[in-house]
Protein backbone atom coordinates (compact mmCIF):
# COMPACT_ATOMS: atom_id res chain seq x y z
CA UNK A 1 0.00 0.00 0.00
CA UNK A 2 1.65 3.33 -1.16
CA UNK A 3 0.40 6.96 -0.99
CA UNK A 4 -0.66 6.62 -4.95
CA UNK A 5 -2.50 3.84 -4.55
CA UNK A 6 -4.11 4.22 -1.49
CA UNK A 7 -6.28 7.95 -0.81
CA UNK A 8 -7.67 6.42 2.53
CA UNK A 9 -5.25 6.01 5.50
CA UNK A 10 -7.18 2.97 7.56
CA UNK A 11 -5.87 -0.45 6.51
CA UNK A 12 -7.69 -2.61 4.84
CA UNK A 13 -7.66 -6.24 3.60
CA UNK A 14 -7.05 -4.84 0.18
CA UNK A 15 -5.34 -2.04 -1.45
CA UNK A 16 -6.98 0.86 -3.26
CA UNK A 17 -4.82 0.22 -6.22
CA UNK A 18 -5.80 3.06 -8.23
CA UNK A 19 -9.24 3.44 -7.29
CA UNK A 20 -9.91 6.99 -5.90
CA UNK A 21 -13.72 7.23 -6.51
CA UNK A 22 -14.45 7.89 -2.38
CA UNK A 23 -12.87 10.88 -3.75
CA UNK A 24 -15.66 12.07 -5.53
CA UNK A 25 -18.68 10.63 -4.07
CA UNK A 26 -18.31 11.47 -0.20
CA UNK A 27 -19.38 14.65 1.67
CA UNK A 28 -15.74 15.70 2.51
CA UNK A 29 -15.73 19.26 3.86
CA UNK A 30 -13.20 20.05 6.83
CA UNK A 31 -9.67 21.27 7.00
CA UNK A 32 -9.60 23.47 4.24
CA UNK A 33 -11.11 20.45 1.94
CA UNK A 34 -14.21 21.13 0.12
CA UNK A 35 -15.82 18.20 -2.01
CA UNK A 36 -19.41 18.23 -1.86
CA UNK A 37 -20.95 14.18 -2.19
CA UNK A 38 -20.77 13.69 -6.48
CA UNK A 39 -17.52 16.11 -7.10
CA UNK A 40 -14.30 15.61 -7.67
CA UNK A 41 -11.87 16.50 -4.51
CA UNK A 42 -9.58 19.25 -6.35
CA UNK A 43 -6.60 17.89 -4.46
CA UNK A 44 -7.55 14.30 -6.41
CA UNK A 45 -5.68 13.09 -9.10
CA UNK A 46 -7.82 11.10 -11.30
CA UNK A 47 -5.06 9.65 -13.58
CA UNK A 48 -3.85 7.41 -11.07
CA UNK A 49 -1.93 10.03 -9.15
CA UNK A 50 -4.48 9.63 -5.83
CA UNK A 51 -4.65 12.15 -3.31
CA UNK A 52 -2.15 15.41 -3.79
CA UNK A 53 -2.62 16.45 -0.29
CA UNK A 54 -2.03 12.71 1.09
CA UNK A 55 0.01 13.44 4.30
CA UNK A 56 -2.07 16.75 4.95
CA UNK A 57 -5.26 15.01 4.00
CA UNK A 58 -8.14 15.82 6.56
CA UNK A 59 -9.38 13.31 9.25
CA UNK A 60 -12.44 11.96 7.55
CA UNK A 61 -10.62 11.05 4.72
CA UNK A 62 -7.73 9.34 7.21
CA UNK A 63 -10.37 7.36 8.84
CA UNK A 64 -12.50 5.99 5.72
CA UNK A 65 -12.13 2.59 4.04
CA UNK A 66 -14.89 1.44 2.26
CA UNK A 67 -16.56 -2.63 2.15
CA UNK A 68 -14.51 -3.28 -0.77
CA UNK A 69 -10.98 -2.33 0.48
CA UNK A 70 -12.05 -3.75 4.05
CA UNK A 71 -13.29 -6.82 3.27
CA UNK A 72 -11.49 -9.56 1.02
CA UNK A 73 -14.94 -11.42 0.92
CA UNK A 74 -16.45 -8.67 -0.63
CA UNK A 75 -16.66 -10.12 -4.48
CA UNK A 76 -13.96 -8.55 -6.54
CA UNK A 77 -16.78 -6.72 -9.53
CA UNK A 78 -17.60 -4.42 -6.15
CA UNK A 79 -14.00 -2.90 -6.55
CA UNK A 80 -15.63 0.39 -6.43
CA UNK A 81 -14.02 1.85 -9.49
CA UNK A 82 -15.39 -1.32 -11.54
CA UNK A 83 -18.65 -0.88 -10.52
CA UNK A 84 -19.06 2.89 -9.71
CA UNK A 85 -20.55 2.70 -6.49
CA UNK A 86 -18.73 2.74 -2.88
CA UNK A 87 -20.07 0.85 -0.17
CA UNK A 88 -19.38 2.47 2.90
CA UNK A 89 -21.03 2.68 6.67
CA UNK A 90 -22.58 5.34 8.31
CA UNK A 91 -25.50 6.14 10.43
CA UNK A 92 -26.28 2.67 11.67
CA UNK A 93 -26.48 1.52 8.04
CA UNK A 94 -24.78 0.62 5.02
CA UNK A 95 -24.68 3.43 2.98
CA UNK A 96 -23.87 2.82 -1.34
CA UNK A 97 -22.52 6.18 -2.57
CA UNK A 98 -23.49 5.54 -6.48
CA UNK A 99 -21.01 7.77 -8.87
CA UNK A 100 -23.45 10.31 -10.41
CA UNK A 101 -21.69 9.69 -13.45
CA UNK A 102 -22.91 6.22 -13.97
CA UNK A 103 -26.59 6.94 -12.18
CA UNK A 104 -27.44 3.24 -12.75
CA UNK A 105 -24.73 1.38 -11.70
CA UNK A 106 -26.47 0.60 -8.57
CA UNK A 107 -28.95 -1.66 -10.63
CA UNK A 108 -26.11 -3.96 -12.12
CA UNK A 109 -26.59 -7.75 -11.35
CA UNK A 110 -23.50 -7.41 -8.72
CA UNK A 111 -24.80 -4.72 -7.11
CA UNK A 112 -27.85 -5.63 -6.47
CA UNK A 113 -27.53 -9.31 -6.02
CA UNK A 114 -25.37 -7.58 -3.08
CA UNK A 115 -28.31 -5.47 -1.53
CA UNK A 116 -30.58 -8.52 -2.09
CA UNK A 117 -28.10 -11.37 -0.28
CA UNK A 118 -27.51 -8.33 2.32
CA UNK A 119 -31.13 -7.93 2.89
CA UNK A 120 -31.63 -11.03 3.61
CA UNK A 121 -29.52 -11.15 6.04
CA UNK A 122 -31.23 -7.95 7.92
CA UNK A 123 -28.56 -5.15 7.13
CA UNK A 124 -29.89 -1.69 6.97
CA UNK A 125 -29.09 -0.37 3.25
CA UNK A 126 -29.68 2.90 1.43
CA UNK A 127 -28.59 4.13 -1.89
CA UNK A 128 -27.42 7.78 -2.12
CA UNK A 129 -26.43 10.01 -5.20
CA UNK A 130 -25.01 13.24 -4.75
CA UNK A 131 -25.50 13.16 -1.08
CA UNK A 132 -29.69 12.25 -1.92
CA UNK A 133 -30.79 8.75 -0.62
CA UNK A 134 -32.77 7.59 -3.56
CA UNK A 135 -33.52 4.24 -2.49
CA UNK A 136 -33.59 2.52 0.99
CA UNK A 137 -34.26 -1.00 2.39
CA UNK A 138 -36.95 -1.52 4.90
CA UNK A 139 -34.32 -2.00 7.84
CA UNK A 140 -32.85 1.23 6.84
CA UNK A 141 -36.29 3.04 6.54
CA UNK A 142 -36.83 1.59 9.83
CA UNK A 143 -33.11 2.84 11.28
CA UNK A 144 -34.28 6.37 10.24
CA UNK A 145 -37.33 6.83 11.75
CA UNK A 146 -35.82 5.51 15.36
CA UNK A 147 -33.47 8.02 15.35
CA UNK A 148 -35.71 10.53 14.30
CA UNK A 149 -37.98 9.46 17.75
S1 LIG B 1 -13.63 3.75 -2.72
FE1 LIG B 1 -12.58 2.13 -1.50
S2 LIG B 1 -11.12 1.20 -2.93
FE2 LIG B 1 -11.75 3.16 -3.81
S3 LIG B 1 -10.20 4.64 -3.08
FE3 LIG B 1 -11.90 4.71 -1.62
S4 LIG B 1 -11.35 3.26 0.01
FE4 LIG B 1 -10.03 2.81 -1.77
S1 LIG C 1 -8.23 15.33 0.45
FE1 LIG C 1 -7.28 13.62 -0.62
S2 LIG C 1 -8.16 11.75 0.29
FE2 LIG C 1 -9.46 13.50 0.86
S3 LIG C 1 -11.10 13.57 -0.73
FE3 LIG C 1 -9.45 14.95 -1.39
S4 LIG C 1 -8.14 13.71 -2.70
FE4 LIG C 1 -9.42 12.30 -1.52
Amino acid sequence: MNEVDNVTAAPGARECDGCTLCCKVLDIGSEGVVAPPGSWCHHCDKTGGGCQIYAQRPEECRQFACFWVQRDDVPESLKPSKCRVVIGWAEEMFQLYVDPGRPEAWQQAQVRGWIEAMTRQGAPIAVSINGKVIWANDQARSVAANRQV
